[in-house]
């Protein structure tokens, strides 16, 4: 059997098409477009060109974006005044903060100062309380995760009653997703089961998985043999294995990307399976368009 390809790729492109649709709609009945605000400082290539990325994806969408390069040299305080000039700006609905920030900021408490309210990265730790009550409580769920949840969803994976184990426990990817695909609701109702680098059997545990969420960081971590007949895997790892020859440009030498999961021999057991590159990946940017979106539309009460 070869199993049905997740594809975050083309996912992305129907939530897209959605949200177009609905900026349109609130900016004719509003006057308002969604707004996003990210500062970057410093000039990392690797957060400059993710921060682009984000602002291309905004601006195609219809909504007000500001890219706010600052020099490495600004101050903690500087910055937290920049955020809070953010927090007060009725035209911005959305905050990012591009981390790594440089060794003299604390980036927890810069983190910590944007206002809840427009934290679209779901970070804060009062979104994190949020997202732990589930329901209406949950405003901004983190991105990744909620791409996560969202693919499993588009995809007709059944997950109330779903056996779910999820590898790895980190606040940005397993702990969240684990939270979300055991809360009541859409896309949940699942058995949770998190596993990590100090579970004794990983193998026995993904073997029981309808929904197999890797989320580790290590190519290939997850064998063929460790994954169900049917079963649908996420493979949210991106491991730079080597590098290739570009096709658009043989000179120039781009990243090999491969996933926590052997894909290969996996997609012959699994029922449905994410590729990588174009599984996961895609979906994180899409997300935070949809939260910020949201964002505005908790402001003219039609949330
Ligand atoms: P992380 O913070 O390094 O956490 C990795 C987790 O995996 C930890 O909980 C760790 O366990 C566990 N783990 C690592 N090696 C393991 C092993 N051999 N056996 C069992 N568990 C193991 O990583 P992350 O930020 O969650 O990211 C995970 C992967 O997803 C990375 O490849 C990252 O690039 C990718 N990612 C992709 C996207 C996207 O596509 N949009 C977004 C975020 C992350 P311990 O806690 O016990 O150490």
């Amino acid at each position: 059997m070869t199993a049905q390809l997740i594809k975050g790729s083309e996912i992305r492109e129907e939530i897209l098409g959605e949200i177009g649709k609905e900026v349109e709609q609130i900016k004719e009945k509003h006057g308002q477009v969604p707004g996003l605000a990210t500062i970057l400082v410093g000039e990392d290539p690797a957060s400059q060109s993710y921060v682009s990325l984000k602002m291309k994806t905004a601006h195609q969408l219809g909504y007000k974006e500001i890219q706010d390069t600052r020099s490495e040299d600004i101050s903690e305080q500087e910055l937290l005044d920049l955020v809070e000039q953010y927090n007060k700006d009725d035209s911005i609905h959305g905050i990012l903060v591009q981390l790594p920030l440089p060794d003299h900021i604390n980036d927890k408490r810069v983190l910590n100062a944007i206002d809840p309210d427009k934290d679209v990265d779901g970070f804060h730790p009062v979104n994190v309380g949020r997202l732990m009550i589930g329901g209406d409580e949950v405003k901004f769920p983190p991105c990744t995760p909620a791409g996560i949840q969202e693919m499993i969803i588009r995809a007709g994976v059944e997950t109330s009653g779903a056996e779910t184990v999820v590898v790895g426990r980190s606040n940005i990817v397993g702990k969240p997703i684990a939270n979300m695909m055991v809360q009541k609701g859409r896309g949940g109702n699942s058995t949770v089961t998190v596993v990590h680098t100090r579970t004794k059997d990983m193998e026995f545990h993904c073997k029981r998985a309808d929904i197999l969420i890797v989320a580790a960081g290590v190519p290939g971590l997850v064998k063929p043999e460790w994954i169900k007949e049917g079963a649908c895997v996420i493979d949210v790892g991106v491991n730079r294995v080597g590098e290739k020859p570009s096709k658009k440009d043989p000179n120039k030498m781009v990243p090999i990307l491969r996933g926590d999961v052997d894909f290969d021999a996996a997609k012959e057991i699994a029922g449905a399976i994410t590729p990588v590159p174009g599984g996961v990946g895609p979906m994180t940017i899409t997300m935070l368009m949809r939260n910020t979106l949201n964002s505005l539309k908790y402001k003219l009460g039609l949330m």
